[in-house]
């Protein structure tokens, strides 16, 4: 029995409760992002006993894939977490990062009183995220994994961000593969994905399900973007996900200095502490590479820091390059514009005609970042209203994501047809383009989940 309790029409909340022989497992344990009503699911309990749980087995760092976690544990849930080495590695950062960010939410709750709890308290605090790093269990890639006699499973690489895994169990004579986030081929530093032999049951994203990622290398584009924008002395702000987008970003831009298309003297700020400890754990990381970035190691250039890349820890040091003036590029999160250093240099360089705003991730309904690519001429930050009038750029085929294209082409490697596929973590118009293409394509049983369904999986 599957039970889908997050990701069914959304790109955040992933959670997948497996009940195969005797054991109850979780596959990711996330948290809904996005707008308000989806973030106050977060605060439900969990619709099953944290305590009936024997283990849980995550794809990959990401928060909303694993952000949950902490309030598992205060749940009872004291099993093992198995997870890839650099997800172990990630987790590290992320998970007090995230705790901290909570306290602060729930201080600025009290001091404002504006929360219907008294005293509002954090989602999770910062001991809660230490006893939940001590439950992970790191498994290297391939290494299969008895849970019981007859349930095994095993991670594969699948691009994405550093140590992002696809995981397939075997349950007695059953096999289910769940995709977690599927990269693209042909990624700067990660190796490419490797896809699925088989499955009875495919569990599979859909984030771009509905798009195809336009032609044209995007190292080009954003080597145009920039160029442009410090042609009239701007400033450009690159909203990242810390971890994934952040370190690709500046992997283009030091290669875009070294070729000489972007001047090697341009100042660019890695605005976000996370993205710094990150790009540690990257640089470290040399298993995961693909050849090119092996290349670069061996003539010791780094693969994350280009020439003039700046790494901005401290918070004064942030607010500090509100009054710089351009040229300069900002990379910094929050990625979809929900939070993080990225709201103050927005709220300082939105209302200049003369900033690019380059997006290079998605953009999930509900967010700043989705509102802003939309179009809004003005926009709310911290309070206060601010206007838009900085040029907004995208560019999709920077993302973490594989499109349309490469979803179906890599489900499309299974050798022989699944009973069905289940599209997850896509918002409906995305899924429901997947479903059609891998319908018309394969002919195969397409399913469209509900969050709460059960499936019985025969
Ligand atoms: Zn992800």
């Amino acid at each position: 029995m599957l039970r889908f309790l997050g990701a069914c029409g959304t790109v955040t909340g992933s959670k997948f409760l497996l009940d195969a022989g005797s054991r109850r497992i979780l596959i990711d344990c996330g948290v809904f992002q996005g707008s308000s009503e989806l973030k106050e699911k977060n605060w439900t309990a969990p619709s099953f006993d944290a305590r009936s749980l024997d283990a849980a087995v995550l794809t990959h760092a990401h928060i909303d894939h694993t952000g949950y976690l902490p309030r598992l544990g205060k749940a009872g849930f004291s099993g093992p977490v198995y997870v890839t080495p650099s997800t172990a590695g990630l987790l590290g950062y992320l998970l007090p990062d995230a705790a901290h960010l909570h306290e602060e939410d729930a201080r600025y709750a009290n001091q404002k009183g504006y929360s219907r709890h008294r005293p509002a308290l954090p989602f999770f605090d910062a001991n809660d995220a230490a006893a939940a790093l001590a439950l992970l269990r790191p498994i290297d890639f391939h290494e299969r994994t008895e849970l019981s006699p007859g349930l095994a499973f095993t991670f594969r690489r699948v691009g994405h961000i550093l140590g992002a895994a696809f995981i397939s169990f075997d349950a007695d004579s059953r096999r289910i593969v769940f995709s977690g986030d599927i990269g693209q081929r042909d990624a700067p530093i990660l190796k490419d994905p490797e896809t699925p032999e088989s499955a009875d049951h495919l569990i599979l994203e859909s984030t771009y399900g509905d798009r195809l990622h336009p032609e044209g290398s995007p190292r080009e584009k954003i080597g145009l973007a920039v160029r442009e924008t410090v042609a009239r002395r701007g400033v450009v702000l690159i909203p990242a996900f810390a971890v994934g987008r952040a370190q690709d970003v500046l992997y283009h831009l030091g290669s875009l200095q070294r070729d000489g298309t972007l001047p090697t003297n341009l100042p660019i700020y890695l605005d976000s502490p996370m993205a710094v400890s990150a790009a540690d754990l990257y640089t470290s990381a040399l298993s995961e590479h693909d050849l090119e970035t092996e290349q670069l190691e061996s003539r010791g250039v780094s693969p994350i820091e280009g020439p003039s890349v700046h790494l901005v820890r401290d918070r004064a040091e942030s607010i500090a390059l509100n009054g710089r003036g351009g040229p300069m590029v900002i990379v910094s999160a929050s990625g979809m514009l929900t939070g993080g250093r990225i709201l103050h240099h927005l709220k300082h360089r939105l209302p200049d005609p003369e900033t690019t705003l380059l997006f290079v991730g998605f953009q999930a309904a509900g967010t700043l970042g989705r509102q802003v690519l939309d179009g809004a001429h003005e926009v709310r930050i911290h309070g206060e209203s601010v206007p838009v009038r900085a040029e907004i750029r995208e560019i999709p085929a920077l993302s973490a994501h594989a499109d349309q294209h490469g979803l179906v082409e890599w489900a499309g490697a299974l050798t022989s047809p699944p009973r069905a596929v289940y599209l997850v973590h896509g918002e409906p118009p995305a899924r429901e383009a997947l479903a059609a293409a891998i319908r018309s394509k394969s002919g195969w049983n397409v399913v469209l989940p509900e969050e709460g369904q059960a499936i019985e999986l025969e």
